[in-house]
């Protein structure tokens, strides 16, 4: 080994020669020296252990260029910051570090060191322990970057997902710390976010809730109680706590394995108002704000048990308002709604806070007085309802004047159970109608047997049709001028198989009262139409159509269905109406009476001076009859009103071109004193009692086919 060390410049102490040789043959480093001309001067043992070269390939004067050759089969230059990979080959001098890869994997660096004489040394490195550790840092460094960003996505996420939340969510530790919370839930209890955090305490929390006003209607100690209680409990909990504030939360705890918690708040205010309203809307009368069927059964019962002494009763006075519908009909619905709602605010005046109200529909009230001592306080309180409901009502600057009547009844005598009690209040309050109105009755057991016939007579009558027990009657309409018969009035009777011959009188208001006025009315039109057809031509048939039959669907279709089957010229049919047709939807019932005047049919006002306002009716169509009550024609003879009344309606009649006929004329003075009045017709018993069809074809058609054949008037 050359000697290269400078002994001049390096006096002491003096390194033996053969140490430095194996000193620097152990080092880690690779170590070339060459000198200007390209040679090896020195070359350690590290260097050709590197490059796998003999000492013979690096023994002192072998070329560079060989060693460069031999260096570059086994490898690649990875990186030379700064200049050319070639150029530094070719100049081994120029000062720089190169980082080799050997085909075999190893990292090499090799920096280079010129000197002054133009020759140099070059260190080559194994770093490739060294570049993996470093590879693997940076890739650790990498992961971790990529860590932090996942983690921070993450974040974002879990923040803007819990922000966006419809309710309040929070985590608290099991220290009662909070972890996180969302801003809904700072916004749900006011709570300032600067002052709310990780690690404020439940504690804190509360406090600030009880400045904020957002706590529920208990002590701060209270609440923290009951929080604490809840938080320490491992059960989920859901509660519904009313703020002081007026808003309503559920909550939903839910217990977390570490101790610590996870609620929700959600704000169901506006839910629970729904339900509150709901709740209201299904046990109370809309128009009015009473109570309705249902709170009032509810009401009934608790009263009923709540009789704490025998002595202790309970009344139930059913209530309905007498002459309503005219109200109604008069001044329309809204007057009607208003009417009602001023009877309401009436008889909450008269009543007690433990008595009950309700409204039943239409114009039915019932109140539940709860207890009395004494049936007299029951009907103390009748009486002041039905003065006060007798008061007169100011709508819409008019004045008007209903009544009360009303039934009672009082539990536990009358009823142990509300549907009893009200049964048997409603059975009174029917006995009340029936006997005048304005009045009140109390139940008693006989109304129920009454009612038990009514039933009766309901069902035989449902059953009398199909079994043909119904018969067409008709009584002789006479011309007062000619004496001759202009037709006859059709008249229903029942054939009772237990009873008899039923008159209408006991059976029409039922029928219609049920509804069953409709197909028995039916039957009535097409028998009528039948029989009439097989008269003489020019004599007419007068059918009576009740109001309940005008408000039934398919009137027409029934009559012009009945003029249809028995071919009976629609002029012959007179359809003969009261005025409470035209009392309910008058312009419904006008148009029907149209409708049947441009067929032919004739429209007959029945029992005209005995409603409220026959005059009025008379103005909205153009009858061409008018029928005379039986009431004025029965007094004629000695009451100067009445004789006033034909005589005023017979010039109304005759000055509109209408016919008047006198209903019930039994005397031949009743029948001289109508005829000098101006009445144009009349019938009754004078003439002839309503008979059967046989009869009269027997009595009158066949003497008057007879008589007319012969020349001599029929009626003489
Ligand atoms: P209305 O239409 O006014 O019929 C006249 C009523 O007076 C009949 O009673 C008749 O029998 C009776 N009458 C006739 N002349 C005299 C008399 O000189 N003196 C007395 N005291 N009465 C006389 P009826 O047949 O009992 O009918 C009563 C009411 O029943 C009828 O009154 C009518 O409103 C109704 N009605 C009868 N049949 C029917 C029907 O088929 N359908 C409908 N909807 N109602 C009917
Ligand atoms: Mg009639
Ligand atoms: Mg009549």
């Amino acid at each position: 080994m050359a000697d290269f060390v400078d002994h001049a410049h390096d006096p002491e102490p003096v390194v033996p020669t053969r140490l430095l040789a194996h000193a620097i043959n152990n080092l880690s480093l690779g170590i070339i020296i060459f000198d200007s001309r390209r040679e090896v001067v020195f070359c350690n043992q590290r260097y050709a252990d590197i490059y796998r070269l003999s000492s013979e390939q690096t023994k002192p004067g072998t070329g560079i260029g060989q060693l460069v050759e031999h260096r570059r089969n086994l490898s690649r230059v990875r990186s030379i910051p700064g200049n050319d990979i070639r150029e530094r080959i070719a100049n081994a001098a120029i000062a720089g570090t190169t980082v080799l890869e050997l085909t075999d994997g190893r990292i090499i660096s090799r920096t280079v060191y010129p000197m002054p004489d133009g020759g140099g040394m070059a260190t080559h490195e194994d770093i490739t322990d060294r570049e993996e550790m470093s590879a693997r840092l940076s890739r650790q460094i990498e992961l971790g970057q990529e860590h932090e960003e996942n983690l921070r996505i993450a974040n974002l996420q879990f923040d803007r997902a819990i922000n966006n939340m419809s309710q309040g969510l929070c985590f608290f530790d099991a220290a009662h710390r909070l972890i996180v919370c969302n801003d809904r839930y700072l916004d749900m209890y006011d709570l300032q976010p600067d002052r709310v955090g990780p690690g404020t305490p439940l504690g804190e929390i509360v406090d600030m809730r009880f400045e904020a006003g957002s706590f529920p209607a208990m002590t701060r100690d209270e609440y923290i109680e009951w929080r604490t209680k809840v938080a320490i409990s491992a059960e989920p909990t859901d509660s519904i706590v009313e703020l002081r504030n007026g808003r309503t939360f559920k909550i939903r705890h839910r217990p977390m394995p570490d101790g610590g918690w996870v609620a929700t708040h959600e704000d169901i205010t506006e839910q629970r108002r729904s339900e509150v309203k709901i709740e209201y809307m299904a046990h109370h009368d809309a128009l009015t704000d009473l109570a309705n069927r249902v709170l009032l059964n509810e009401r009934l019962e608790q009263a009923l048990n709540r009789r704490i002494h025998r002595e202790q009763a309970v009344a139930v006075h059913h209530l309905d308002l007498d002459q309503f519908k005219a109200v109604n009909d008069t001044f329309g619905h809204h007057a009607g709604d208003r009417l009602l709602k001023t009877v309401a605010d009436r008889l909450r005046a008269l009543v007690r806070d433990t008595d009950t109200i309700a409204r039943m529909g239409g114009d039915e009230f019932v109140i539940v007085q709860a207890p009395i001592a004494d049936p007299a306080q029951a009907t103390a309180l009748a009486q002041r309802i039905i003065d006060s409901i007798g008061e007169p009502f100011e709508i819409d600057g008019h004045q008007a004047t209903i009544g009360a009547s009303i039934g009672i009844a009082v539990g536990p005598g009358d009823g142990l159970i509300p549907d009893k009690l009200l049964r048997n209040a409603d059975l009174a309050l029917y006995r009340a109608k029936g006997d005048g109105r304005g009045i009140f009755r109390f139940f008693e057991p006989a109304m129920d047997l009454q009612m038990q016939t009514r039933r009766i007579l309901e069902q035989d009558m449902r059953r009398a049709l199909p079994s043909g027990e119904f018969e067409l009657y008709y009584q002789p309409v006479v011309n007062l001028a000619s004496n001759d018969i202009s037709g006859f009035e059709a008249l229903i009777r029942w054939n009772h198989p237990r009873q008899g011959l039923v008159s209408p009188a006991n059976f029409i208001p039922l029928a219609e009262e049920i509804g069953f006025i409709v197909p028995i009315g039916e039957w009535v039109i097409r028998q009528a139409c039948t029989t009439a057809a097989a008269w003489p031509e020019g004599l007419r048939i007068a059918v009576n159509i009740s109001a309940a039959q005008f408000r039934s669907p398919g009137l027409m279709q029934i009559i012009v269905g009945a003029l249809g089957a028995s071919g009976l010229h629609p002029t012959r049919l007179e359809i003969e109406i009261t005025e409470t047709v035209l009392l309910h939807n008058r312009e419904a019932a006008l148009a029907i009476l149209h409708q049947l005047r441009s067929l032919g049919v004739r429209i007959a006002m029945d029992d005209f001076g005995t409603g409220y306002s026959s005059l009025t009716y008379l103005q909205c169509f153009p009858f061409d009859k008018i029928k005379i009550d039986r009431s004025f024609v029965k007094n004629i003879a000695d009451n100067a009103g009445s004789l006033n009344i034909v005589r005023a309606v017979a010039a109304l009649a005759s000055g509109m071109g209408m016919t008047t006929t006198a209903e019930g004329v039994e005397t031949p003075e009743q029948r001289d004193r109508i005829a000098s009045e101006g009445c144009t017709e009349m019938q009754g018993f004078l003439f002839s009692e309503p008979l059967p069809a046989g009869e009269i074809e027997r009595l009158y058609l066949a003497r008057r086919a007879a008589r007319q054949a012969s020349g001599q008037i029929v009626a003489a």
